[in-house]
Formats: C-alpha cells, sequence, structure tokens
C-alpha cells in the first residue's frame, strides 16, 4: 500500500534554481528506503517535503492518502547529531516528544506510566538498559545516538525520518547500529526513509535505495534490494 507518494516534485529555494527536481515515487507502507548520493544533491531537502517543512514549488507531495500541508506528526526523526538536552536525563530526552507533541501530549499525562514503561523497554531494546538516569554527557556517541533514535521511535511513528544518523559514529558502532535499527524496523515495520553518503549502509538497509544526482538533484537510478538474501 503506498504510504508516501510524490508526483512530479520539485523544489527551488531561491532564485538559484531547483535544488530537486521531478522527483515522482511511491514508498510503502512498511518499506524501508535508502536515498544516496553526493552533498547538496538534495537529501534534506527531500526529507523537509516528506515531513511538511517544507511545500514542493511545483508537484504534488502526499502521506497516507493526503496532502502533507504542514509538519508531519507521525514522523519521527534523527539525524547525524544525537541532539539530546544535556539537563535531560537519558529517559527524559526520549520521552521528549511525548511531553510536546499534541495529540500524544494527552495522552502521555493522562497514562504516564504505561509510556514511561515502554520507553525503557525501547531503551533496553537498543541496549541502554542502566543509562536511563544518566545525563547525555555521561554517554558515549553511540550512546547518544542510540538514545536519539529511541527519542524518534517512541510516540509509536508511522513515518521514520534519519538523516544521516550514523555517519558520527565510529564503523564498529555504526554497524552494530544497523543491527538495532534492522531489529526494531523487523519488529515493528513503520515505514523508513533514510538518507546517508554511505553505499554500504543503504544496500544494508534498505529494501530500495534510490541514487540522486548533484544539483538540481534528481532520482538517477533505483534497486530493489532482494530481502531474502543474507546482508552485509
Ligand atoms: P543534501 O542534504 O543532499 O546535502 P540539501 O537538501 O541540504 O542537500 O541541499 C540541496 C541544495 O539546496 C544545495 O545546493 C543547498 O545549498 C541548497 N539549500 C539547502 N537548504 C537551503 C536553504 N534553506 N536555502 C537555500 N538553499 C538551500
Ligand atoms: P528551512 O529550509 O528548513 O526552512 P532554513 O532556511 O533556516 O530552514 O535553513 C535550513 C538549514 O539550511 C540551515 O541550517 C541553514 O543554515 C541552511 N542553509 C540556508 N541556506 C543555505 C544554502 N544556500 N545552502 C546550504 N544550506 C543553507
Amino acid at each position: 500500500r503506498p504510504f508516501v507518494s510524490f508526483q512530479d516534485v520539485s523544489l527551488a529555494y531561491d532564485d538559484s534554481g531547483n535544488a530537486i527536481e521531478d522527483i515522482s515515487l511511491t514508498i510503502d507502507e512498511g518499506e524501508f528506503v535508502a536515498f544516496v548520493g553526493p552533498s547538496g544533491c538534495g537529501k534534506s531537502t527531500f526529507m523537509k517535503l516528506c515531513t511538511g517543512l517544507r511545500p514542493p514549488t511545483t508537484g504534488k507531495v502526499e502521506v497516507d492518502g493526503k496532502p502533507v500541508t504542514g509538519p508531519l506528526k507521525i514522523s519521527g526523526m534523527a539525524f547525524q547529531n544525537a541532539t539530546l538536552l544535556p539537563w535531560r536525563t537519558t529517559l527524559d530526552n526520549v520521552l521528549l516528544p511525548l511531553e510536546i507533541v499534541e495529540p500524544y501530549r494527552r495522552r502521555f499525562r493522562r497514562d504516564k506510566a504505561k509510556f514511561v514503561e515502554q520507553a525503557k523497554a525501547l531503551l533496553r531494546t537498543v541496549g541502554l538498559e542502566g543509562y536511563e538516569h544518566q545525563y547525555p554527557w555521561q554517554l558515549s556517541g553511540g550512546m547518544q545516538q542510540r538514545a536519539s533514535i529511541c527519542r524518534a521511535l517512541v510516540h509509536e511513528p508511522r513515518l521514520l525520518m534519519l538523516d544521516e544518523p550514523f555517519a558520527a559514529l565510529d564503523a564498529f558502532t555504526r554497524e552494530e547500529l544497523w543491527c538495532v535499527l534492522r531489529d526494531l524496523w523487523e519488529a515493528q515495520r513503520f515505514t523508513v526513509v533514510l538518507v546517508t553518503h554511505d553505499l554500504r549502509e543503504a544496500v544494508f538497509l534498505a529494501d530500495t535505495v534510490y541514487v540522486m544526482s548533484k544539483r538540481p538533484g534528481r532520482i538517477i537510478d533505483t534497486h530493489r534490494i532482494d530481502l531474502e538474501r543474507p546482508r552485509g
């Protein structure tokens, strides 16, 4: 079932021309897609369009059958830097989306204990059991990034947006987190859009890999990855 759909989408930030151009694609519900391409090709721009942070200049963006008109609340996001708040513990950082985003906020206030349990369970899944009450500066970079992935998932988003989430990590930690992410995805089957410079990462993780050209960013290649083959 198509979940995200782009029809002839272009976006120009200013009069210097299109940042991305003529993008048409559909992402199925539960699919894991990756975008790879050189820096400046429009990967982040694509993310902004998906999540409604920018309207397209021309063309149509739909999520779940509806045009995207503003910031999309059914999405969770993680970035290259973990961006945890230094004055909050790991657990309180993970709970943050529940405290600020309606309609989750109301549910959270009503049933706080349940959501705290859920957040703790997520932290266990990514190997952060015992670190719930530590502060970000007490965690390694990889642990902070694990926490930021939990934060992106705590409100059970249907769409997970990942913008170079592993780029700042050492190779060992990065590959460990690939497996963590795949396990979470296989268990919960949210839709994932990953942008990355790392072709190996894209092929390891995604069902479909879109390759973008230099500015203006166009999709120049699409690879469907065989799910049955061993990865890595
Ligand atoms: P990537 O994420 O692939 O590195 P971006 O989506 O950030 O690429 O950028 C695509 C192009 O749009 C680049 O040429 C960049 O300079 C330009 N761009 C990005 N954000 C803005 C902005 N807010 N205003 C003007 N130009 C921008
Ligand atoms: P948004 O594009 O999300 O509305 P901004 O226009 O403030 O927000 O820009 C988003 C990010 O892109 C900021 O970090 C900004 O510094 C950066 N940016 C702005 N203009 C450019 C540009 N011409 N090229 C690349 N990056 C840019």
